[in-house]
């Protein structure tokens, strides 16, 4: 990619669940990244040009890279609603560390909300390559109104004996049979042995990767089996 990244063209957006925004874009010409990685984004907003990072929410085999954030109002998430298909916007990258390690061929997720941008383009990356990728997904979100590409997360559990996705809810209607509450040390004992060969991965807000961090440290689980990405920006 060229210095100062690349025009792409904005194709389109949709909307996940409320607060929550999908946004599609052209790839650079001779653009690759690994599955994980994120990239900068630059818009004309009301306040100046603004740059803000994004993990890919695709996968590399995807012909179109997808963002999805939370709507906060501000003026940079203003400049995205803002946007009409064909409209120009500056991308830059690949960046980041948080890919699958060498080798690893078991992958558990802590994630919730927008933060699992990196753990759908990781997964996703494996159900199209057909790489045969064990992954244990803990989701957390709210309630059942916003799960993020939950249908997308079903059909894969469903054709993929090897995927399986535990969706924690916060505060769930009455006749939830799944999680309920926060993601704890206890939650993700029921449904596995952390030290069975799973590589773990934490991404999303400071406030969701802080705890998810605790509930690592007391399952036992160390630095050279897991990855962490912080999304810096957020409170
Ligand atoms: C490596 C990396 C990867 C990332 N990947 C993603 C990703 O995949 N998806 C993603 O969404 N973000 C991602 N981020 C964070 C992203 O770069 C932004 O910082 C984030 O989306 C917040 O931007 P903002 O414009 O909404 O908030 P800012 O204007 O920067 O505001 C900062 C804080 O204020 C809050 N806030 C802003 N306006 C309001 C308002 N009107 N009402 C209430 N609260 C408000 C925001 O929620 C945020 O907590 C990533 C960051 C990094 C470093």
């Amino acid at each position: 990619m060229g210095e100062g990244g690349s025009r792409v063209t904005f194709t389109g957006s949709e909307s996940p669940c409320a607060s929550t925004g999908s946004f599609r874009f052209s790839r650079p010409a001779g653009y690759s990244y690994t599955a994980g990685q994120y990239f900068r984004l630059t818009l004309e907003t009301r306040e100046g040009p603004q740059t803000k990072s994004f993990s890919h929410c695709d996968a590399p085999g995807d012909a179109e890279t997808l963002v999805l954030t939370r709507l906060t109002g501000s003026a940079f998430k203003d400049a995205l609603l803002a946007l009409r298909p064909g409209d120009l916007v500056t991308v830059e990258g690949p960046f980041g560390r948080l890919v699958l390690p060498a080798g690893v061929d078991r992958a558990a997720f802590l994630v919730g909300g927008v933060g699992i941008t990196p753990m759908r383009s990781i997964v996703r990356d494996s159900v199209l390559r057909g790489t045969g990728l064990a992954a244990l997904v803990f989701d957390g979100n709210l309630d059942e109104t916003c799960v993020p590409m939950r249908g997308e997360f079903d059909a894969w559990e469903r054709e993929n004996p090897g995927i399986t996705f535990v969706h924690v809810l916060e505060r769930p209607s009455a006749d939830w049979k799944g999680e309920r509450g926060f993601i704890t040390a206890e939650t993700v004992l029921r449904h596995c042995d952390p030290h069975d060969g799973w590589h773990w991965f934490v991404s999303g807000p400071p406030a969701m990767v802080d705890p998810m961090g605790r509930v690592l440290e007391a399952l036992g689980v160390d630095r050279e089996h897991s990855s962490f990405e912080s999304f810096a920006g957020y409170e």
